[in-house]
């Protein structure tokens, strides 16, 4: 899903959407929702996170979660401001991942994460800033 870099070679700008643009009690929340692009040194971009597309829900195309629509903005560091970030990505599989992979051993487990977290490392002042933590 991440075509062919990896994540930890390179920084990256990261554009996505203000989950308090689409929640309003998480208003003050910095946090982004998808899809998350991330905008490489060299300008090319890559999808790297849209809750249609993968993960568990987004695999049994029943997504119900909160989905960006229309011009994507740009992360800034929660401390300096600054947009440039070294970026890191955590899944989690659950037990309904397990019991569905009991009933379907042919399906490719590692689509089927049910929480996913990004992280991004300012380049700048070194912060590490929560960028996107869904549960899916
Ligand atoms: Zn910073």
């Amino acid at each position: 899903m991440l075509g062919p870099k990896t994540l930890d070679e390179d920084t990256a700008q990261v554009l996505g959407y203000p989950l308090g643009d689409y929640n309003p009690s998480c208003k003050d929340d910095p946090d982004f929702i998808g899809p998350l692009t991330l905008r490489w040194s060299d300008g090319t971009e890559s999808c790297v996170f849209d809750s249609e597309i993968h993960g568990y829900h987004g695999e049994m195309e029943s997504s119900a979660k909160l989905h960006g629509e229309g011009a994507p903005r740009k992360f800034a560091c929660g401390k300096c401001g600054h947009d440039r970030f070294r970026v890191t990505a955590q899944f989690d599989y659950w037990d309904a991942c397990d019991d569905l992979l009991d009933d379907e051993p042919d399906l490719p487990a590692q689509d089927y994460f049910c929480n996913i977290i990004f992280f991004g490392t300012c380049t700048t002042c070194g912060h590490v800033n929560s960028i996107l933590d869904m549960d899916l």
